[in-house]
């Protein structure tokens, strides 16, 4: 069975990449959200064609939905001759924008030696493409199985997926009974397992101060300066203290195997070209004055051995300590969002039945990692409340956003094998 399952895939080599050059060649950037209407529909099409049912939801009032933006989400189903397990694959069609120093067109899905490039080739529509690969494949060769397979196409993971995972699953879409497994084709590589992710948060810290000429500092109170304070107290007591805290999760790479802090943005004073006030085309010397308001963004990534409220306290300590020993430190904290680690089981279903197929498909044992950032799992587990969830698909995290990106031909073909097995193991588990 196995054997006629992988040589099906193998025929289907030819489809596949069709499937992901046609994917990378609809421009689905993310923001402002472009062409999600026309990327679910071809994906629903094309499994509508197949005997799926297919439902479109658009995630209306959520972040960036608008008429000339629609968060529209495809979901298809495919029912099995009886009752049994729903194996369920969610893949993200947004992409982030394509940025500087491509050499081939970023959505033109060109193939040079056995690789497909293009932004989305890697996170993640080569994952997306092997997916169906794999689910089309499986019903073929098993037309009677029980139990019923999902592939979703969802918008918005690259900007929180409000609009998309968590939108479905805050409407009961990815909770038991309607599905018990789910896999996620992110690109962490054809022969590694991610059970879930670190935490977020997020949070802006603005100082206070108070306007004057810039040729008499005196006469004002700059916030800029308090801001530098807050930062050289991060030098001194934060940065160290985090490089302290080491994890047990298998995060990759390495380096992630602790707490992290970058400061994602510093805003100050007087605007630059573009910023409120300012034309872009605006080419003029700043005139002096002192800051009354600096502001900083903070991106905070903790661990499963951390709890949020002493995440936050640790900030909230250092900012007092100012207050109390620096005259006239004042300040302001505001929550941005904040998103708790998470982590499958080993033992649980879906990795057992993912790990079983890169055995079988490669020939060697799985790695378990878990994500440095976060990714849908976190909707999946928060609001749907299920579990047995992991990511796993084609391509080299690291050259996810970055120009250049691509997806090779053979390890989607060996991802979409894997995932078959997984889908039969799955399917045969109850
Ligand atoms: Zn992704």
């Amino acid at each position: 069975m196995f054997d006629q399952l992988n040589a099906r895939i193998d025929d289907k080599t030819d489809d596949l990449v069709t499937l992901t050059q046609e994917l990378i060649r609809i421009p689905t950037v993310n923001p402002p959200g472009d062409a999600y209407v026309p990327c679910a529909q071809y994906l629903g099409n094309r499994l509508k064609a197949r005997g799926f049912q297919v439902d479109y939801i658009r995630a209306h009032d959520t972040p960036g939905d608008s008429d000339a933006f629609p968060r529209l989400n495809v979901i298809a189903r495919h029912e099995g001759r009886g009752p049994g397990p729903v194996v369920h694959f969610n893949s993200h069609i947004d992409v982030v924008e394509a940025g500087a120093g491509w050499t081939v067109d970023p959505f033109g899905g060109e193939i040079r030696d056995g690789k497909i490039y293009g932004r989305g080739a890697c996170d993640m529509k080569g994952g997306l493409a092997a997916s169906v690969i794999a689910v089309e494949a499986y019903i073929e060769a098993n037309p009677n199985y029980h139990g019923a397979l999902e592939i979703s196409g969802t918008v918005d993971e690259e900007s929180g997926g409000f609009g998309g995972v968590a939108h479905l699953a805050s409407k009961g879409l990815f909770s038991k009974p309607r599905v018990d497994h789910v896999i996620i084709p992110e690109p962490l590589n054809k022969d590694r397992v991610c059970l879930g992710h670190r935490g977020v948060w997020w949070a802006e810290i603005e100082t206070h101060g108070t306007q004057a000429h810039g040729s008499m500092p005196f006469l004002g109170d700059s916030a800029i300066r308090h801001m530098g304070s807050v930062l050289q107290a991060f030098e001194q007591e934060l940065y160290p203290q985090l490089a302290n805290k080491r994890t047990d999760m298998p995060v990759v790479p390495p380096g992630a195997r602790q707490s992290t802090l970058n400061i994602n943005s510093i805003h100050g004073g007087e605007g630059e070209a573009g910023t409120e006030g300012k034309p872009d085309d605006y080419s003029g010397l700043p005139s002096p004055n002192v800051a009354d308001s600096c502001r900083i963004i903070l991106d905070r990534r903790f661990l499963i051995e951390e709890n949020i409220e002493t995440v936050k306290g640790e900030v909230i300590d250092i900012l007092e300590g100012l207050k109390k020993d620096r005259e006239s430190f004042d300040y302001a904290i505001r929550d941005i969002m904040e998103v708790l680690p998470t982590m499958t089981e080993r033992d649980a279903p879906v990795v057992q039945a993912v790990s079983q197929g890169i055995r079988t498909v490669l020939g060697k044992e799985p790695d378990y990692v878990i994500s440095p950032g976060t990714y849908d799992q976190k909707h999946i587990a928060r609001i749907g409340h299920l579990h047995d969830c992991i990511a796993y698909g084609p391509g080299i995290l690291d050259l996810a956003h970055m120009a250049d990106e691509f997806v090779g031909i053979d390890d989607m073909v060996q991802s979409a094998k894997v995932m078959a097995h997984a889908i039969h193991a799955l399917l045969h588990s109850h």
